[in-house]
């Protein structure tokens, strides 16, 4: 480009010298030679300012056209923009293409894709979003989410502004026998991307898993009361040479009759939605996990129970008592003889905070993310030799998540352990009596 207009400049410099040099011509063979040069730069002037002009308003017309010499330099001038226009063109054709693979690639997408503002209004949709969603084109954009998708959980989960977990079972509001995941994904500047995707299939498996387990422990109560039943009735004099055989047949059988009554417990908690609620009396529960603990102990370790707060919980008295009584089980079954176990229910940032703390084993941090999944063991022999089932932390997880309350685990490997559970202010019962246990 700069080429051109250099040669096209000279050119129109070689056209200028030519006129100027024909006026220097005349001016010497006719005479008067200042007159004939005035002439010729009036001349000159006069053909610029009118070439300019017709530049402006061709300018402003917008126009494509071009009507002037090719080699000159108001005609390298005209090009530029028209070049510029033409580039600007094509890279919005290119644009308009992308747009094009772009919306009709999210159309094709099996899940409900929204683009939302961060108002939660919306802002585009796709065709899965209509089928899925109930969402009608063009007549909901620019509606708000949560006034379309009509669903108290759906407007909670929007207004939490926590999106790094998805909402799971979510009716669709345009069939209830479909069941949709929700996520969220900010991507840009006051923009959200909601999908939606069909997980009824996956639903149902998990319902299938859930059944299985429920009535396969179902099935298998009753031939273990009556393997323990018949088990119970041999005396050890009857055959003193099988009583060894016979303890540790006990002593397996109450094992698989704990892991049919846990794996029932984990099935009960996984069906329901949510749990009777009462007032949970922390004095009470404080001195029943204390009795506990000290008939599992047996003495063997110092335990102590403090309560710095009258606060009682809104739950499942009995869901509760089998969480926290999990919790000082392990505390003491994983804590060598001599070592600490301290209770204590306290107010902390404004929730409720039921701890255990030990000084046992402790657990490496590479087993805490998989400590609350169904079985996982840190180590399956240590576990087994003290009665544990596997299935303990995830009752806890599951009761906690019946009462929105939330599990914490800091633990040191060798130095101990400490499980807290945070109950939030939804959850208390400010009771009258204060008082401080052992
Ligand atoms: P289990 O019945 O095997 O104790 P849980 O679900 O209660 O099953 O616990 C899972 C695993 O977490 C245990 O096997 C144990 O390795 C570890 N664990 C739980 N509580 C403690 C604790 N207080 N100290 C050390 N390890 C623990």
């Amino acid at each position: 480009m700069n080429g051109r207009v250099e040669s096209a400049f000279a050119t129109s410099l070689w056209h200028a010298a030519g006129v100027i040099a024909v006026a220097m011509l005349l001016g010497l063979l006719v005479g008067g030679l200042a007159w004939w040069l005035f002439a010729a730069t009036a001349l000159l002037l006069a053909h610029t300012l009118r070439q300019l002009r017709r530049y402006g308003f061709w300018l402003q017309s917008n126009s494509r056209q071009v009507d002037v010499d090719d080699n000159t330099l108001w005609a390298a001038l005209y090009r530029i923009p028209v070049q510029r226009q033409r580039r600007e063109l094509a890279r919005r054709r290119r644009l308009i293409q992308l747009l094009r693979t772009f919306r009709t690639t999210a159309a094709a997408l099996p899940d409900a894709t929204v683009v939302l503002d961060d108002g939660g209004a919306i802002l585009w949709f796709n065709a899965a979003a209509t089928r899925l969603l109930g969402l009608s084109y063009p007549q909901d954009l620019g509606g708000h989410f949560s006034n379309l998708v009509r669903s108290p959980r759906v407007t909670r989960w929007l207004q939490n502004g926590d999106w790094s977990e998805s909402l799971v079972d979510v009716p669709a509001p345009t069939d209830d026998a479909l069941r949709l995941g929700l996520r969220i994904i900010p991507y840009a500047q006051g923009r959200r991307l909601l999908v939606a995707r069909d997980t009824s299939k996956l639903m149902q498996l998990e319902q299938v898993r859930r059944d299985f387990v429920a009535n396969v422990s179902h099935e298998l109560r009753t031939p273990l009361t009556v393997v323990h039943g018949y088990l119970d009735l041999i005396e050890p004099e009857q055959a003193p040479e099988l009583e060894p055989i016979l303890a540790e047949l006990r002593t397996q059988s109450r094992r698989m009759t704990q892991i049919v009554e846990d794996l029932l417990t984990l099935s009960r908690l996984e069906a329901q939605d949510s749990l009777p609620e009462e007032r949970v009396t922390m004095s009470t529960v404080l001195q029943t996990l204390r009795r506990e603990a000290e008939a599992l102990s047996l003495g063997r370790h110092v335990i102590s129970v403090s309560r710095h707060t009258d606060i009682d919980l809104r739950g499942s008295p009995k869901e509760l008592h089998s969480a926290f009584s999990n919790l000082v089980s392990n505390a003491v079954r994983y804590t060598p003889a001599g070592g600490r176990i301290e209770i204590s229910w306290e107010l902390h940032d404004g929730l409720a905070v039921f701890r255990v703390s030990d000084t046992g084993q402790g657990i490496a941090p590479s087993h805490l993310p998989r400590i609350t999944e169904r079985f996982y063991r840190v180590s399956s022999s240590r576990s087994r030799d003290t009665g544990g089932t596997g299935l303990g932390l995830s009752i806890v997880k599951h009761v906690l998540q019946l009462h929105q309350a939330r599990l914490t685990i800091e633990s040191e490997v060798g130095v101990g352990s400490t499980f807290a559970c945070h109950f939030g202010s939804e959850r208390h019962y400010a009771a009258t009596a204060h008082e401080e246990i052992g």
